[in-house]
């Protein structure tokens, strides 16, 4: 997308620093509409969801390890054993109820009960280690930032989750005050594992979208067709009967009408196959204009088809009509025979099809150039 949609996002001067920044974090996401975003970030977070949870365990699983060597005295611990048991206690709820909390709209809770007790667990100062150690104690906060921040899809999330990181090492420092510069090289570290984080974080994120564009524009070529920019078959058999399906919800009229090309073999023959081409496109480009709801197709060769939503059998035959008259000013008049069918209720989408290619059919044995109406 280019940065003209972006900027148009972005009117008020004091925005734009914003935006950019957003940009820096969010990389393609930040450039698109709101409504879009959102909807791709909800994406985004479905297709990370079994990872995330993997993460989840296999942290929930290091932690049970240490807990039992806490609490079998081989771990030297900072808090009191049982602290380390109602830790573990947070970290397991977390885990195994974030299934259950995300069906009540309530996750949050159990990301954060998971969260807490992973920190206290893993990060719990030890006496001696800590104050020697300090950053090899508070190592597992700048792992967890490169390993959780990619995996979190909304930005919200990431925020509150280095807010958590950031919290628990300056409480770390005011619990057993280190060395001033020691602290320093510790916030540097993590700061650098956060950005770390992020910057892993927007390269998945630019990665899936590309993948989600290109799987977006194979699908669509798949289901064109390339000389009139029509739905084909394909398209037809995805589109339609979401269509059908939307409108059997109300009471509005909904029909269908079947164009088969009259002679068209003799016109191909007449003045060529690329005239021919010519042709059907200009009836796809009739058909796209022609049409303020529904949709149209080609289904193959020279037959279309069109699903009429709010038309009943009348109106469709005076569609078709109009079709039939605009086709007959064209330099070179093309004729078509049409069958019109309504929409029955309880009717699927293949019998509607087949009700108006027999009407089609008719018309054909009719003599062409006409438009019948299904039985
Ligand atoms: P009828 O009035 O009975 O429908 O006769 P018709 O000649 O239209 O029907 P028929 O099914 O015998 O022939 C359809 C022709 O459509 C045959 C084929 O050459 C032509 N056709 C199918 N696809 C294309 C295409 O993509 N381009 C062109 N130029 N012609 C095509
Ligand atoms: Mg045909
Ligand atoms: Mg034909």
């Amino acid at each position: 997308m280019p940065d003209s949609a972006l900027e148009a996002h972005a009117s008020p001067q004091t925005l734009k620093l914003g935006q950019r920044l957003l940009v820096l974090v969010e990389g393609e996401l930040a450039r698109l509409p709101p409504r879009e975003r959102a909807r791709l970030t909800i994406w985004q977070e479905n297709r990370t969801r079994a990872a995330l949870g993997d993460l989840m365990s296999l942290l929930a699983v290091i932690s049970s390890f240490k807990v039992a060597l806490v609490l079998t005295g081989v771990w030297p611990a900072g808090l009191v054993p049982w602290a380390h048991g109602i830790a573990l206690i947070c970290v397991l709820l977390g885990r195994w109820g974030y299934a259950y909390a995300r069906g009540l709209g309530i996750e949050s809770i159990a990301a954060m009960l998971f969260l807490l007790g992973l920190i206290t667990i893993l990060a719990d100062p030890a006496p001696l280690w800590w104050i020697e150690q300090p950053a090899l104690t508070l190592g597992w906060m700048w792992l967890l930032a490169t390993l959780g921040i990619p995996l979190l899809a909304r930005l919200a999330s990431v925020v509150v989750f280095c807010g958590l990181l950031i919290a628990a090492a300056v409480i770390f420092f005011l619990m057993d005050p280190i060395p001033g510069r020691a602290t320093f090289g510790i916030l540097l570290y993590l700061l650098v594992s956060i950005a770390g984080g992020l910057f892993l974080r927007r390269l998945r994120s630019d990665m899936s979208l590309h993948y989600r564009r290109s799987n977006e524009s194979v699908t669509l070529a798949a289901n064109t067709d390339a000389l009139t920019g029509l739905p084909n078959r394909r398209g037809w058999r995805e589109q339609a009967p979401l269509l059908l399906a939307e409108h059997a919800t109300g009471n509005k009229p909904l029909s269908l009408l079947f164009i088969d090309l009259d002679h068209f073999k003799q016109r191909n023959d007449l003045h060529g196959h690329a005239a021919g081409d010519e042709t059907l496109h200009r009836v796809g480009q009739l058909l796209g204009e022609r049409l303020a709801a529904g949709m149209a197709a080609r289904l193959g060769g020279e037959e279309f088809v069109c699903l009429l939503p709010g038309l009943d059998e009348h109106a469709a035959v005076q569609f078709a009509q109009s079709l039939r008259e605009a086709l007959a000013q064209d330099a070179d008049p093309l004729t078509f025979s049409g069958g019109v069918a309504q929409w029955r209720p309880g009717e699927d989408l293949t019998e509607l099809l087949a009700r108006g290619d027999a009407a089609m059919y008719r018309a054909k044995q009719a003599g062409r150039d006409c438009v019948q109406t299904a039985d």
